[in-house]
């Protein structure tokens, strides 16, 4: 079994519609994929109209958390699987979290006028094309002016990186943990300690959040080094979560390819018997 449980779509800042991911998860192999947009359940349904046969496909999101323990708050990925879309109080929270989008992506495109560029923010929008709004949406108006060549160049620091980067209103962690427990869903902490995107949390942190709910530590991402994933992985190990690995795929935002990194299937089905909001729905 071959199982990716991170993936986006253009629901998010994939490129890939929530049909042609699912499409392309079975065209790469996989035998499960999570689709999991940021701040959005907008692809779920697209996602399983489309979904080819004997491909399942785990209805998740990412959550755009911040810990609000230090200052400056450090901002962090809380992926959750299988809860329930409609719960109110984790909806609301989501739609709130886009509209806090909604509201930077508009500061940033003042600064990019600032600077000279001529971007408005409807064209921003329209790269987003209705899903939630992200940098990289705003990296694709400095890759149309031939400023940067792709993604990942505009996410240097005289880009995206840090000259247009303005922290947006996410959600406190716990409450986040606390939200997706309570829709049913099964939290899991993306990408824990990638320095490589910034400051991360203490694995202190993790233990309190892990008595909070906390189910798994992503280990195995593109953007951990081998350290990175050991240290994930003991820690795991020390708390007693799960251990996932994946592939966070971005369609062509990112160079990443669906499957690249991949979860046991014991840990899979540990996830799926956690939650009470959902079960995998396979074609
Ligand atoms: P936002 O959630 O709007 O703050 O944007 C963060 C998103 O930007 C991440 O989910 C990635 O999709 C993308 N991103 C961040 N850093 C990079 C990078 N170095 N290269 C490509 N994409 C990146
Ligand atoms: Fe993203
Ligand atoms: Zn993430
Ligand atoms: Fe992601």
């Amino acid at each position: 079994m071959r199982i990716d449980l991170h993936a986006h779509s253009t629901a998010s800042d994939g490129t890939d519609t929530p049909a042609g991911l699912v499409a392309a998860a079975a065209a790469a192999g996989l035998d499960v994929v999570a689709i999991t947009d940021h701040d959005t359940t907008a692809g779920w349904a697209p996602a399983v109209s489309a979904l080819p046969q004997r491909l399942t496909l785990i209805r998740g999101a990412e959550l755009s958390c911040r810990w609000y323990g230090v200052e400056p708050a450090v901002p962090l990925h809380l992926l959750a699987y299988l809860f329930d879309p409609d719960d109110p109080a984790l909806a609301g929270e989501l739609a709130r979290v886009r509209q806090a989008r909604e509201r930077r992506a508009e500061r940033i495109v003042a600064l990019m006028r600032a600077d000279g560029l001529d971007v408005t923010v409807e064209e921003v929008r329209g790269y987003a094309g209705g899903g939630t709004i992200g940098r990289p949406h705003l990296a694709q108006a400095l890759i149309r002016r031939g400023l940067v060549g792709t993604t990942g160049e505009a996410f240097a620091p005289q880009w995206m990186g840090e000259r247009y980067r303005l922290p947006k209103e996410d959600t406190d962690v716990f409450t986040a943990v606390r939200l997706v427990l309570g829709a049913g869903g099964v939290p899991v902490f993306a990408h824990p300690k990638a320095t490589r995107r910034g400051r991360v949390v203490p694995d202190e942190l993790i233990a309190d959040l892990a008595a909070a709910g906390l189910v798994g530590l992503e280990a195995d991402h593109a953007d951990h080094s081998p350290q990175q994933r050991t240290h994930v992985r003991r820690l795991a190990g020390e708390l007693g979560l799960l251990v996932t690995g994946s592939s966070d795929y971005h369609g062509t935002h990112k160079t990443v390819r669906l499957g690249e990194h991949t979860t046991q299937p014991a840990v899979y089905e540990a996830i799926v018997a956690a939650a009470g909001g959902r079960k995998p729905v396979t074609g």
